[in-house]
């Protein structure tokens, strides 16, 4: 299959290029690398058989995305260019309905005249806010706490609205939402690793605090309702997360509207992940109590039931020393991430 995958030199984006290239797809990378890496691909050239091709734009450029999906001939599409930080997202909360929202917009409409029928949407469970029940399954009532979680929102709204007036039309569209919970860990043969600027999630920055690039890691808060007061989190290693993708793409028929949790389905608290990279790594390092970070629920943990039962997809990779234990392997053979 021709499948573009946008944000394809981003940290999930380009575990997703890894894996369609190695199922023998051709592949299309978009991204503008704001925050992507072009060493990414490069990394992955030598094995892509000749099968991908990087495109450096942006979502929200309608004549490039006219070009590339007719040229490419592309059949699907995997989105997951978009900014991704709660906290940015209160502070600009317009670049995130710019990026997020507005340009996806942008690119279901272009898929919509180049006649793409099937689309693979990088959501998130921070379009559920402050589930009152835990695990949390996608009935959950949609309520965002943030505008990161909402620029999210917005864009399954479109797809499913898009998609219900193309069944109506008798053309149909089909597309699944994945609600990603924490995803963590990177691809086990060491091609590609996590490097974001900043890094503000959890795994990586003690991941750094053990390379002593950081002289410590703060806990955001002690005081949670959570059996030792730090927040519980869901970490689903990436090349789990895109198998789910893989598998969902290839399930889609005419007209699907599909929504799936993809998390592991048990929590860990921030102390434990702590603990963990201790025993992964066999270092040291500083850890200094803070106050909570704004916008932060106290637990969250997917039911993922729902995509095991329909499509047999279960996370392979659960043990939480593997999963770190695959992040630290590329932190240290590119001690100071992609490029440096
Ligand atoms: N966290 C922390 N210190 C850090 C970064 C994160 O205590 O330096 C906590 C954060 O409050 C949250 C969990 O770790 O409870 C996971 O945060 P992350 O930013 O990795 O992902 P998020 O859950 O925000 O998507």
């Amino acid at each position: 299959m021709n499948v573009l995958v946008t944000g394809g030199a981003g940290y999930i984006g380009s575990h997703a290029v890894q894996r369609l290239l190695r199922d023998g797809h051709t592949v299309t990378s978009l991204d503008n690398l704001y925050r992507g890496h072009a060493e990414a691909m490069e990394a992955l050239r030598p094995a892509s058989g000749g099968r991908l091709e990087f495109v450096k734009g942006d979502i929200g450029d309608r004549a490039l995305l006219d070009s590339v999906l007719r040229s490419r001939s592309v059949e699907a599409v995997m989105h997951f260019a978009a900014l991704a930080y709660v906290g940015e997202s209160v502070q600009q909360p317009l670049a995130y309905y710019r990026n997020n929202t507005a340009s996806a917009l942008t690119l279901i409409e272009a898929c919509a005249a180049a006649g793409v029928e099937k689309f693979v949407f990088s959501s998130t469970c921070a379009t559920y806010g402050e589930p009152p029940v835990m695990p949390i399954p996608e009935t959950t009532e949609q309520r965002p706490i943030n505008p990161y979680g909402m620029s999210k929102l917005h864009v399954e709204h479109m797809l499913f609205d898009h998609a219900k007036e193309r069944a109506a039309v008798g053309k149909p569209f089909a597309f699944a939402a994945l609600r990603y919970f924490n995803v963590a860990g990177s691809d086990r043969t060491g091609v590609l690793g996590e490097h974001h600027e900043p890094e503000t999630h959890l795994i990586p920055v003690i991941l750094q605090a053990a390379q002593g690039r950081r002289e410590s890691v703060t806990v955001f808060g002690t005081d949670y309702p959570t059996p030792d007061g730090t927040c519980i989190r869901d970490y689903v290693h990436v090349e789990d997360l895109i198998d789910a993708h893989v598998r969902v793409l290839g399930a889609l028929r005419p007209g699907d509207q599909r929504t799936y949790n993809l998390g592991i389905g048990r929590g860990y608290s921030v102390k434990e992940i702590i603990d963990a990279v201790r025993r992964v790594t066999g270092k040291d390092f500083k850890v200094v109590y803070g106050p909570r970070r704004p916008g932060d629920p106290p637990t969250l943990f997917a039911d993922p039931s729902k995509i095991r039962r329909e499509l047999g997809w279960t996370a392979a990779i659960t043990d939480l020393g593997d999963i770190i234990g695959s992040a630290w392997a590329w932190f240290q053979s590119h001690p100071r991430g992609y490029g440096v």
